[in-house]
Order: structure tokens, then sequence, then C-alpha cells
């Protein structure tokens, strides 16, 4: 299937490691330019060259602290002059800490608003100009599977994903007629770092590695945890013209972890 998204320009977000970074080469893989944005530069350099040796797409790599206003306003006007447009935006950040409601206080919640939900925000506000002279303007937002059912110690996470959630829906009614879909994209339990350090975190006595994941992966109807590969080919597909006609949706990637038929 063509995607026809070659000569397209991405920007993603927190695309050092992990789900950002998956989603950051598959989008190259189908010729997409790419601005990338995580903190650490260094190693945001070496996933800009992994990604331009591998596919031969221009990648422009710019450090940002997604939870501080100015740094993403900065970033923006970079990432807009580097191509001279914005087709695409995918909205991701590292996740906020796990834990029960109790053990946050006000400044933990504040810290995730501005990570979770006030980053998806400002970007969105910033990229909307560029995405109307698209003409095929597109925003996924990574959120999770917490969206659509219970997850243990997700408070802030699942809080605050919701109002992510909220937020693509209203902006699908108000950004249709400019020919934008906005869509969230809900991973399960997909194997990245972030994964192995929570899984591999306080292991029972006597169990090892293998034996946790094995022990994750048998309360998923598919019996494994997802690839970060699976994660990205859905939101490539719906970054390209292709998926045109999908907008306002929060379509999980989970091996079946959600037990809700909708
Ligand atoms: P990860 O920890 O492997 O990667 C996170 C990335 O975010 C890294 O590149 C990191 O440098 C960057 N980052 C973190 N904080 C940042 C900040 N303030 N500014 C800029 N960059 C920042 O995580 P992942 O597994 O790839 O998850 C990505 C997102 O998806 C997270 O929000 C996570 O909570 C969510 N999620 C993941 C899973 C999963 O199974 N992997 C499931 C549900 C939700």
């Amino acid at each position: 299937m063509d995607l026809q998204l070659t000569g397209k320009t991405a920007i993603v977000l927190a695309a050092s490691r992990g789900l950002g970074k998956a989603a950051a080469m598959s989008l190259a893989a189908e010729g997409v330019d790419l601005v990338i944005g995580s903190r650490n530069m260094e190693s945001l350099q070496q996933t800009a060259e992994q990604i331009r040796s591998l596919y031969g797409v221009r990648v422009v790599a710019l450090a940002v602290d997604l939870s501080q206003a100015a740094q993403a306003e900065a970033f923006l006007k970079e990432a807009a002059g580097a191509f001279g447009k914005i087709d695409i935006l995918v909205n991701n950040a590292g996740g906020p800490p796990f834990g029960k409601f109790e053990s946050f206080d006000d400044q933990a919640w504040y810290q995730a608003f501005e990570l979770t939900l006030m980053s998806a925000v400002r970007f969105i506000r910033l990229c909307i100009p560029y995405l109307r002279r698209s003409g095929s303007g597109r925003i996924i937002n990574i959120t999770s599977l917490s969206t659509k059912t219970y997850l243990e110690n997700s408070v802030l996470s699942t809080s605050l994903r919701l109002a992510v959630t909220g937020m693509a829906k209203m902006l699908s009614n108000e950004l249709g007629p400019d020919h934008i879909t906005v869509n969230n994209v809900a991973p399960g339990i997909i194997l990245t770092d972030r994964i192995r350090e929570t899984l591999f975190h306080d292991l029972p006595a006597g169990m090892t590695q293998e034996q946790a994941l094995q022990r994750r992966a048998g309360e998923i109807p598919v019996r494994r945890l997802g690839t970060p590969q699976e994660l990205a080919a859905l939101i490539t597909f719906l970054a390209s013209p292709l998926a045109g006609y999908i907008t306002g949706t929060t379509i999980q990637v989970d091996g079946g972890a959600v037990k809700s038929p909708f």
C-alpha cells in the first residue's frame, strides 16, 4: 500500500527512545522528513543519525523539555523553519510516575499536568497554523490503554490522558473543516525501556526478569507484550492521507487487553 507520505514533514516528540523513536523511524521509512525532540541531545543525535543512515530522509534534532512552555515555543520556531512546513504532529512525552492516589501531592499533580496535558495543548496550538496550510494536517497523541480500562497505580497518567482524550474529541470537530484529523493511540503494554524499568523494579525474591515478562504476558489475550513497531505502524497509517476520514478516535494497540467491546 502506498501511504502517500513521501515528502511530508513531521514533528515527533520524546523521540530519543521508546515509542517516540519507533514512530519517527516508521514515518521515515515512508519518506517523511522529521524534526525530533527530547531532553537528552546526545541520545537524540544518535537516533537522528540512525534514522538518516537507514532511510535517507532529513532529520533535525532539537533539545526540548516538553514540560516547559518557553522551550516548546522556541522548539516550534526552529522546527517550523527547518523544512518550511509541518504536516504531522506526534505528541508524546515521558509518562508521569506510577503510584497510588495518596502518594501524590499538589506538586506531583502540577508536574504531571505540565508534562502530560499542557505539552500536548501547547504543541497543538503552536502547530495548528502550519497544519492548516498542509491541507491534510495530522495530530496524533500517544496516550495509554488506561483511558479505556483500569490500569493499577496510574492515577496521574489516567486523569490527565483523559483530558487529552477529551481535548482531541473537541478538536476533531473544530479542525475538521480544515482537513486536520486528531486522534489518540493508546498503547497497552509495549516493551520499551520504561516498561522494563517498571516491570523489573522490586521483583519478588527468586523471580527472573524473563519470568516477570512471562507473568505480565499471561494477562494479555495474545500472550505477549507489544513491540514499539506495532504502535508505530498505526501512527504511520493515521498520519497518512489515506486516513483522512478517521478523526476524533482513540485506538488501542494492546493485544486485546482492554476487555470492553467499545
Ligand atoms: P520511554 O521512557 O521509553 O521514552 C520516553 C521518552 O520521553 C524518552 O525519549 C525521554 O527522553 C522523553 N522524555 C521524558 N520526559 C521528557 C520531557 N520532560 N521532555 C522531553 N522529553 C522527555 O517511554 P515509552 O514507553 O516510549 O512511553 C512513551 C509514552 O507512552 C509515555 O508517556 C508512556 O507513559 C506512554 N505509555 C507507554 C506504554 C508502554 O507500554 N510503553 C503504555 C502506556 C502508555
